[in-house]
């Protein structure tokens, strides 16, 4: 039998005015609450407790996956245990998507404008390549393996407001800022998820904090020191210097600061995963060595700590196109990541030397290592040079055994040669500086997304990656000093 069309209607309506009465809308731009306690230093187990806005009916949770900066499917959801839904105290059942076992499916009941998440996300295993550092007197903190988010809508756009609770007496370092403190927890001023996972936080019970800029600096840079020992943690006045000299040729080179503040993360100390991670305010470099101490030996840290500083304008303040994906599940290319590696090998290398961190004839050998290597590599012969980006995110479990950077170093350099031969004018770091130069603070504050850059190596647009100053030939010390001024070949 067919109802009558009226009556279906009245019917319909009734329903959709019972439904609207009973259902508390979510406010969508209320922030996500994410709190974590790291004070189980014994176990190294983190305990997140999160509280994230809903609308009833089905929701899709989401575990980041693919990771920036990592260039490929590195977050592990074998990390978290013990997840526990709630809404309004009520026990949610939850299951995983059989097809992406990093996504958590939930059904909001009517009348819940938010649920509750509860899990632990323990050690990430030894196989991991970038495994964060969690050691006995450090917690370094990627907040990636700290949270959840709900599908649907770019990681720019959901709030976050986080804080955390850290063991008695230690002391942090981290490009986030505090609101207030309360009970032993820090409560963070509210950024965005993707700022978030761009943040981490470094905390120990050794620390020194050392400003590498001058006093009354405008978009400052923070070294945050944690050593294991505490004699880990001093430097000699040269070594001080050394790092203030990588801010200041750096700055001259890339022409602005595209961030709020620059808090440099340095960790050193036996039974620390090493580490070494750019990020847009910050950077993460955990050593083994004995960084100050072994100075003569362990210079590639040091060059390494340039490059991550150099990420923060090529990989972070200009990203290549298809790296940048709206969420963390997305997957991302890497078919410029010999520009996002190779050229940010490149300017670490330059720009360790001219600041004094490492010597030139310690960066030539490097490179001609480098070159050595790859011309004996097997791999050359059955796969082309596009094919190395690929690496990342093949060899997720291991660390990738045709390195990326150094191909795209080789590249820049020829593409250096090239651009001096052919072509004397522009500045080649115009691509990043330009840009940079106009990201004023005020600037910068509104448009805190990387900027999406695409390169075209057909014909001669390899010149777009030209800049003068970095000449193979201008490695060798001068007469005054390893430090170059700026204006300087
Ligand atoms: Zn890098």
């Amino acid at each position: 039998m067919t109802p009558h069309p009226r009556k279906l209607l009245t019917a319909c309506v009734l329903l959709w005015l019972i439904s609207a009465a009973g259902a508390v809308a979510a406010d969508p731009a209320a922030p996500i609450e994410v709190r974590v306690d790291a004070t189980n230093e014994a176990q190294q187990v983190l305990q997140v407790s999160e509280r994230i806005p809903a609308t009833a009916g089905p929701m899709r949770l989401l575990f980041p996956r693919w990771l920036p900066g990592f260039h490929g499917p590195y977050g592990d959801v074998s990390q978290i245990a013990g997840l526990e839904v709630r809404a309004a105290g009520q026990r949610l059942p939850w299951r995983r998507d059989p097809l992406d076992p990093h996504a958590f499916l939930i059904d909001v009941p009517v009348n819940v404008p938010k649920v509750d998440l509860s899990f632990q996300s323990v050690r990430a295993p030894e196989s991991q390549p970038y495994r964060a550092p969690w050691a006995t007197q450090l917690l370094g903190l990627q907040w990636h393996a700290a949270v959840q988010y709900p599908a649907g809508r770019p990681v720019a756009e959901i709030q976050v407001q986080p804080s955390i609770r850290l063991p008695a007496g230690w002391q942090q370092g981290w490009a986030l800022r505090v609101r207030a403190e309360r009970d032993g927890w820090l409560a963070f001023e509210p950024v965005s998820l993707e700022t978030l996972v761009d943040s981490p936080v470094y905390a120990g019970r050794n620390y020194r904090r050392l400003e590498l800029d001058p006093p009354g600096t405008a978009q400052p840079v923070v070294l945050h020191l944690f050593g294991d020992p505490p004699e880990r943690l001093q430097p000699s006045e040269a070594q001080i210097v050394a790092h203030r000299a990588l801010v200041r040729q750096a700055t001259m080179l890339f022409g602005a600061r595209p961030w709020r503040h620059y808090d440099l993360l340095l960790a050193t100390g036996e039974g620390m995963h090493r580490t070494a991670l750019e990020h847009r305010e910050s950077s993460e470099n955990v050593y083994t060595t004995d960084y100050f101490k072994d100075w003569a030996s362990a210079s590639r840290d040091r060059d390494t700590v340039a490059h991550d500083f150099a990420h923060a304008w090529n990989g972070k303040f200009r990203r290549p196109a298809d790296l940048l994906a709206s969420d963390f599940n997305t997957p991302t290319q890497n078919s410029l990541l010999w520009v996002y590696e190779g050229l940010t090998q490149y300017y670490g290398m330059v720009l360790a030397a001219r600041a004094g961190l490492v010597s030139p004839e310690q960066i030539r050998h490097r490179i001609g290592r480098s070159a050595a290597h790859l011309r004996e590599l097997p791999g050359r012969r059955w796969r082309n040079l596009q094919d190395t980006t690929n690496d990342p995110a093949i060899a997720s479990s291991a660390w990738p055994s045709w390195e990326d950077a150094q191909p795209g170093l080789l590249l820049r350099i020829g593409a250096a040669d090239l651009a001096r031969c052919r072509h004397a004018d522009p500045p080649g770091h115009r691509w990043l500086a330009v840009a940079g130069r106009l990201c004023t603070p005020a600037l910068c504050r509104r448009q805190r997304r990387a900027k999406p850059f695409d390169l075209c190596l057909r014909g001669r647009g390899v010149r777009t990656l030209c800049h003068p100053p970095a000449r193979l030939a201008g490695f060798p010390a001068r007469a005054s000093g390893p430090h170059w001024a700026a204006g300087e070949p």
